[in-house]
């Protein structure tokens, strides 16, 4: 009995061996859901820049090269490979409008999209939910902004690893201050308010922000197109890509609508 448990375990190991190997990293001690100063971050501004900008292009990738809604999310396991890059889990993208679901906001659609991938039975890690579930620990989310408070809700009950976001809700150049409807909640604030939960995501403000500014500063306000995009030239002025005078079909969203 013993030798056939020791042999399901050795079988388990080999099937999963990203997320079942990884093991805590002394660099990265489980923190209490405070923000870190960017200067004590034990992962290098080169490998949190690399995230983030992949963040950044998950919005052309999966959405458009002048999105309505540039909030694109990448999930990444830096455990695997510390103290080196990082190991890309899934991407997400802002899918209100494109899906019709109002909860596809890019964080929560990311975490979606991670769990298909972890419990996908002939996908690489083919983990059960209680695993994949688990597995979320490992993990640390980039996105483009800083998180509402149902993806704030969200990746606290994921109790991921980092969360690592770029403009932030409040302050200079914040998503207030470009005009952005906004619940005036922050993440750190939501995270102190959890009750008899442990909290061991660690936050990571404000990553890459002088380049994620430029994605949010013309849907409210009167900011310049991102790179490559020009204003259409009507009531709307909105930012279409190159000389097109019309957003394509499916990616329209209307400004004041909720995001
Ligand atoms: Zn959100």
């Amino acid at each position: 009995m013993t030798t056939l448990l020791v042999v399901l375990l050795c079988l388990c190991a080999s099937l999963f061996p990203t997320l079942s190997t990884a093991k805590q990293s002394p660099v990265h001690p489980v923190g209490s859901g405070a923000e870190i100063d960017l200067e004590n971050d034990p992962v290098s501004a080169d490998i949190r820049a690399h995230w983030m900008r992949r963040a950044i292009s998950t919005l052309s990738d999966l959405q458009s090269t002048c999105p309505f809604a540039p909030f694109g999310a990448v999930i990444v396991n830096h455990t695997v490979t510390e103290p080196g890059e990082g190991e890309l889990v899934c991407i997400g993208v802002n899918a209100v409008q494109m899906d019709g679901n109002p909860t596809l906001h890019g964080e929560v659609a990311a975490i979606n999209n991670c769990t298909s991938i972890l419990t996908d039975p002939a996908g690489k890690y083919q983990l059960s939910g209680p695993d994949a579930l688990k597995a979320f620990s490992d993990l640390s989310l980039y996105t483009t902004a800083e998180a509402c408070p149902m993806c704030s809700s969200a990746i606290l009950y994921g109790a991921f690893r980092e969360y690592i976001y770029s403009t932030p809700i409040h302050g200079p150049n914040s998503l207030l201050a470009h005009g952005w409807p906004q619940i005036d909640l922050p993440s750190k604030e939501i995270f102190a308010r959890s009750l008899g939960r442990e909290v061991r995501t660690r936050i990571v403000p404000q990553v890459l922000a002088n380049e994620t500014e430029g994605l949010f500063v013309w849907q409210f306000g009167d900011g310049a197109c991102p790179a490559s995009c020009v204003k259409e030239q009507d009531e709307r002025g909105w930012c279409v890509e190159g000389e097109k005078q019309e957003v394509p079909t499916g990616k329209k969203a209307s400004p004041g609508r909720e995001l």
